[in-house]
């Protein structure tokens, strides 16, 4: 990975530009970029969709999108209106290969007036059933050519199975190099999320514990409190387990589970990642029961307020099948980790927005104190909390002041806010900036895309071929179903932020 240095001038297209996403994400985090002085000072981003706007009309939407979610709160209005004069609406509907020319012009018009070949980045950020016609219509129209400066950006979810992620990859792979083509997760953009490859490699203390010798289990829990948002249509078709666990909650698995990397090099960092998704223990269609639980909430109550089913919910619908709870107890099969579990959960309408992975240590190997001294003993975990506390915690046990030998739990720990969080970027930030300077390190390659559809899909086949009898079967605002409880359970585990225990 080179040190950060400016991007070369660059023209940002982004496809979906009155978006969702643009709005909420990709803008504040260009002009957040642009704050922190590392866009280069020739730089043009160029909005898309078919909606009617003039130029002034799009700025004035993003602004809102800016004032309302960036970090570092409402833009300063100079400094925006300076920000503002590289953004450019083009309408154009994604089918019509003639628009495409548009963009060719524009991006002829800037490397005139620059003098340089800019760097271009098409960013997909519409719904995944356009990724093949604008990839198809951008090489049509010549727009592919500038080969060494030209990038595709796709956005989750890449694939809904194993075989659409393989034509879309063999699709983009026909136009782009590899190396052109930046499959975002942005979990992976995370500081937390970085700072595990940080915590795991730049110490010497925790790696020759970091196995099966010394660790029980693995816990990756990710909650959401929310429920559908209006985005029942689209989730309807994924579920908990193709719109998370096959993305974000795999990455997270990767960067715990994997190997030291020999250099923090993009290739290498991302065969250390592969390594992992390619040693999980391939699950048999009628083995699924023992190892993965699927859920869907029914009404409940989320801090105080009463919510409706996923049934009620607008644009899904009644009688749907559809997980929006997932749990999977995993083994990564390999030196290190030969009979550890990794146990994965994820959900909607859950007790908690929380996304935390928990280390737990196997118990001493003897135990010294006489039961009495340790009423609330319990082995170490190493917490990396993820959302909504930043930072790892490390608990241990310690004797109590005082004139007895008395044990109790106590916490040392690493939080992020001892940083300041206006300088914390976000991980789109870090993403964009990395997709302009070509690296390629926290993207998802064409074969870990592949080999974690793979893992998944004797789950996704076997779940969408048997609608679950049991739907809804966790109340809104509890931890998920009674047999995610009994999934590890089994091997005498609990999961680690259950009530009572977090
Ligand atoms: P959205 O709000 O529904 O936006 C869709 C965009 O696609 C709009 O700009 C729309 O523009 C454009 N569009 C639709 N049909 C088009 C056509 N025929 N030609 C040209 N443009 C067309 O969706 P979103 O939430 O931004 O999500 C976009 C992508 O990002 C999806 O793949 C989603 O899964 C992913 N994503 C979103 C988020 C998020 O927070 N929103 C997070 C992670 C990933 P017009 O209506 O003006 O044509």
């Amino acid at each position: 990975m080179p040190k950060k240095t400016k991007p070369e001038p660059t023209v940002f297209i982004v496809f979906g530009g009155t978006g969702d996403l643009n709005a909420r994400k990709i803008t504040p985090a260009l002009f957040n970029l642009y704050l922190d002085g590392w866009l280069p000072d020739e730089f043009a981003i160029i909005g898309t969709g078919r909606t009617e706007f003039t130029d002034e009309q799009f700025r004035k939407n993003l602004l809102g999108g800016v004032d309302q979610f960036s970090r570092k709160g409402k833009a300063d209005k100079k400094i925006w209106q300076e920000f503002s004069s590289h953004i450019f609406y083009q309408v154009a509907d994604v089918n019509n290969a003639k628009a495409y020319d548009k963009f060719a012009d524009r991006i002829e018009q800037h490397k005139k007036d620059w003098e340089k070949d800019p760097c271009v980045v098409h960013y997909l950020a519409v719904a995944p059933r356009f990724f093949s016609v604008i990839a198809e219509n951008v090489a049509k129209s010549k727009l592919a050519d500038y080969l060494p400066t030209t990038r595709i950006v796709v956005e989750k979810p890449f694939g809904r199975d194993l075989e659409s992620a393989k034509e879309l990859n063999a699709l983009l792979q026909s136009i782009f190099d590899e190396s052109q083509i930046y499959r975002i997760d942005h979990y992976l953009g995370k500081e937390t999320v970085q700072n595990i490859l940080a915590f795991r490699f730049a110490n010497a203390m925790f790696e020759p514990i970091w196995n099966r010798n010394y660790i029980d289990n693995v816990q990756i829990s990710v909650s959401e409190q929310l429920g559908m948002e209006g985005r029942g249509s689209y989730y309807d078709t994924a579920g908990a387990l193709r719109d998370m666990v096959q993305n974000h909650l795999f990455q997270l698995l990767c960067l715990v589970a994997m190997e030291p990397p020999v250099s923090y090099e993009a290739d290498e960092v991302r065969n250390r990642r592969v390594d992992v998704v390619n040693a999980l223990r391939r699950i048999r269609p009628e083995e699924i029961g023992e190892y993965a639980v699927r859920g869907q909430y029914g009404a409940g109550w989320i801090e105080g307020e009463k919510v409706e089913s996923y049934h009620h919910e607008e644009d899904v619908p009644k009688d749907s099948s559809q997980n929006t709870y997932a749990a999977l107890k995993l083994f990564v099969e390999n030196w290190r980790w030969n009979g550890v579990p990794f146990y994965l959960r994820t959900g909607k309408r859950m007790n908690e927005k929380k996304s935390v992975i928990t280390i737990q240590f196997k118990p001493v190997p003897h135990q010294s104190f006489p039961a009495q001294t340790a009423a609330n003993w319990q082995p170490n975990r190493l917490i990396i909390e993820i959302y909504p506390c930043v930072g790892i915690r490390l608990e241990f046990q310690a004797k109590r002041p005082g004139p007895e030998m008395l044990l109790s739990p106590v916490d040392m720990q690493f939080n992020y806010d001892e940083f300041d969080a206006a300088d914390t970027p976000e991980a789109y930030e870090t993403l964009l900036l990395d997709i302009m300077e070509g690296d390629s390190t926290l993207f998802m390659r064409a074969d870990q895309v592949e080999a974690a559809w793979r893992v998944l899909m004797p789950i996704v086949d076997a779940w969408d071929d048997t609608p679950a009898t049991d739907f809804p079967n966790y109340e809104s605002g509890s931890w998920g179903p009674a047999e995610a409880d009994a999934l590890i359970a089994k091997a005498g585990h609990s999961w680690a932020s259950a009530p009572g225990i977090d």
